[in-house]
């Protein structure tokens, strides 16, 4: 079977953690600080907040904004539902603007429809490792002075027009095990405000600027110098495996763009994709899903059910047609595309989609 994501965790990293064990400092140290600063500077961003997880990452971020009760969030449909729940989790309204076909981002033409006095942000989130219409949510934002919160959890590393995603309002990451890189669960929040980076710190540690002084409502979101040290080193890696991605996106969609039905990704003009997944749209998708699958290749859907139709959106009220993202949630495909594939994978990837599809064998050379 040829996996749909493989952690790359290796000698260095197991090195990493050992020392931070022996050193007998493990909670929100040195190491956690000199990731946060690593990880900002790749952003081009001046802060950086390490948490426990890409979801308390959004949670945080959403509070040091100050949005809560009353206040309404635009954010995609077409996402991991915690791009949402984060605005259920401060009291806040999550308002759904539909998408782009071509790229799977919020469309900004949608997001204009949704702005009522209520607004607060905008929550895009950079689906696949794509960035989003960044000009365009820029402009609404200014002239609707509404605070932009990136949900950067797929785009580490990622840019749009030559400057790094995470860089345009607070963004948040997640380093979750299938993720480009990965500290197994955590997150990050990075930002140029200084006051949201100070309420942050904050909100992630009990509200406590020092020990047992406590100055506000605050959480355990914190993260480890164990992760911190594991982050470090595949930080050093994300710019080779993100190159990796991206030649091997070249490569799948340079043949599977000859199998008629078949639509690969586009990539925004003068944005660098980092491909957290390859997602095609696909005729028959289910079907097509089981076949490869059972043909050895490990496949995924990004995702099945868009978020406003999600049994918990449901029994909220939620009852919107956002007929982009669900006609994507029908057809999408999501295929391996780490850097551990070797070419006999990415061919046998691509044969075996071509076989499924009844068209005949794309490459010059025979399978293997
Ligand atoms: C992974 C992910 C999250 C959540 O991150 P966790 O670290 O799993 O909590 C949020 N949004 C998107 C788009 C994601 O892909």
């Amino acid at each position: 079977m040829i996996n749909i994501a493989k952690p790359l965790i290796g000698k260095e990293e197991q090195d990493a953690i050992l020392e931070v064990i022996n050193s007998g400092m493990m909670v929100q140290g040195a190491r956690v600080r000199e990731f946060e600063s690593r990880f900002a500077q790749m952003c081009g961003a001046e802060h950086a907040i390490a948490t426990s997880s890409g979801t308390t990452a959004l949670h945080i971020a959403l509070l040091a904004h100050e949005i809560g009760t009353g206040d309404e969030v635009i954010t995609s449909p077409f996402s991991f539902i915690a791009s949402a729940n984060c605005a259920l989790y401060v009291g806040a309204r999550p308002i759904f603007a539909d998408i782009e076909p071509d790229y799977f981002t919020i469309d900004p033409i949608q997001i204009r429809k949704r702005i009522t006095p209520r607004t607060k942000a905008i929550l895009p989130v950079h689906l696949y490792g794509q960035a989003c219409d960044m000009d365009a949510i820029l402009e609404i934002a200014h002239e609707h002075k509404l605070a932009i919160i990136e949900d950067a959890c797929q785009a580490h590393g990622a840019t749009y027009k030559g400057r790094p995603v995470g860089s345009f309002g607070t963004a948040c990451y997640s380093l979750y095990a299938t993720k480009n890189i990965t500290t197994i669960e955590g997150g990050m929040i990075v930002t140029n405000d200084a006051q949201v980076a100070e309420r942050a710190r904050l909100l992630r540690n009990h509200g406590s600027p020092r020990t047992y002084e406590h100055v506000s409502l605050g959480y355990n979101m914190r993260t480890t110098d164990l992760a911190a040290a594991i982050g470090l080193v595949q930080l050093e890696k994300l710019r080779q495996w993100n190159d990796i991605r991206r030649e091997n996106a070249a490569y799948l969609s340079e043949h599977l763009a000859k199998i008629p039905g078949v639509v690969v990704p586009k990539v925004r003009e003068g944005c660098e994709h980092i491909f957290h997944q390859y997602t095609i749209r696909i005729p028959d998708r289910d079907a097509s899903a089981q076949k490869l699958r059972d043909g050895g290749v490990g496949v995924g859907i990004h995702y099945p059910t868009p978020i406003h139709q999600q049994p918990l959106y449901k029994g909220l009220g939620y009852h919107d047609s956002l007929p982009i993202a669900e006609t994507a949630s029908r057809e999408v495909l999501s295929l391996p595309v780490h850097p551990s594939l070797t070419k006999d994978d990415l061919d046998c990837i691509i044969e075996t989609v071509a076989k499924v599809l009844n068209y005949e064998t794309i490459l010059d050379r025979p399978m293997l």
